[in-house]
């Protein structure tokens, strides 16, 4: 069994929860965070993990939630988000970013974000489906490795940040280097947060960004750099490469990209995931020591 493959799996079934958003925070132009009161019951979850939302619950979306039925033929799903919060935190919390609808390029606008983003849902009540996903720290990861390597762009920093509070709160012994990929410098999560935790532990916490498209030339210095996410950077950032664990998240093709490639006869451009895979696996980092959760 590999180093992360041992983790004890939760095999504990879904329950569904009605809670109440106690307060929704806008935390950058298109992205906000729900905080969710789950009242007398105690969540019980594992930093990393997900939720599910039905976006059928929603009578404001009845209408565009039909329509884009009729023209997909299929039933909408339920939607997943991660867990922005740890466990020992008071509020459950999903970050979520309203997704583009750009005409020509987008085949549908998108339903369930934008509600969820600029809905003025705080006090609403939401059926929220939980707790899932593998994307977590393994029990005895204080055993397993010294080093837990964050690879992220933009909301898949969501699961990564919950992880590193989870783990700083219960003093594991592991040092984290979170990687966040974004556009450009007011994109990026929870920039305080994590800039106050890596204050606090030093010798825990290094926070390194890349920013694709920002044109302030001021913001580049040593720990916030430049373009994308390059194998030379990783190779910097991780000397450790047979030991480290490396948790990878953020958008990957999608199951429509893939579609579009076969009608097209022209593969489908890489995103995050595919990108800093390559880079992992020319870098000789076993697939076993690398997480991944796709939001695809
Ligand atoms: C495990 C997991 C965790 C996630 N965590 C987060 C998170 O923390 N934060 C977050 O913001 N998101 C997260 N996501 C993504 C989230 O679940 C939703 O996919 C996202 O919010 C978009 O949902 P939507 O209803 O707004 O858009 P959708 O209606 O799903 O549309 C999204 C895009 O898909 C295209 N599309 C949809 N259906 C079709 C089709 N049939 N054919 C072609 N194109 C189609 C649309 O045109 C649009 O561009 C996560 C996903 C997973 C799987």
């Amino acid at each position: 069994m590999s180093a992360v493959e041992a983790t004890p799996s939760r095999s504990r079934k879904p329950v569904e929860y009605e809670v109440t958003v106690a307060h929704v925070r806008m935390d950058t132009h298109d992205t906000a965070t729900l905080f969710l009161d789950f009242g007398e019951t105690r969540p019980d979850y594992k930093a990393g993990q997900f939720i599910n939302i039905d976006p059928h619950q929603f009578h404001a979306l009845g209408r565009l939630s039909a329509y884009l039925q009729e023209q997909k033929g299929r039933k909408e799903p339920q939607r997943s988000y991660s867990l922005a919060s740890a466990p020992h935190e008071p509020h459950v919390a999903i970050t979520v970013k309203d997704e583009e609808f750009i005409p020509g390029l987008t085949r549908y606008p998108p339903l369930l974000s934008p509600f969820l983003v600029h809905g003025r849902l705080t006090g609403a009540r939401l059926k929220v489906l939980g707790f899932m996903g593998p994307y977590v720290l393994p029990d005895d990861v204080d055993q397993r490795t010294d080093h837990v390597v964050h690879l992220v762009a933009g909301s898949g920093a969501v699961p990564n940040f919950g992880i590193l509070k989870d783990a700083l709160h219960r003093n594991l012994k592991v040092r984290h280097t979170l990687l966040m990929s974004n556009k450009t410098w007011s994109d990026v999560l929870y920039r305080d947060e994590l800039e106050a935790l890596e204050r606090q532990h030093p010798d825990r916490v290094r926070l390194v960004h890349t920013l694709t498209r920002e044109l302030d030339e001021s913001r580049f210095g040593a720990n916030v750099r430049k373009g994308r996410v390059h194998q030379s950077l990783l190779e910097e950032l991780i000397p450790d490469r047979a030991t480290c664990l490396v948790y990878a998240c953020g958008p990957a093709i999608t199951p429509w990209d893939r579609r579009k490639a076969l009608e097209t006869r022209t593969p489908a451009t890489p995103r995050f995931m595919e990108t800093v895979l390559g880079h992992l696996h020319a870098l000789d980092i076993d697939d076993k020591r690398i997480r991944r959760e796709t939001y695809g």
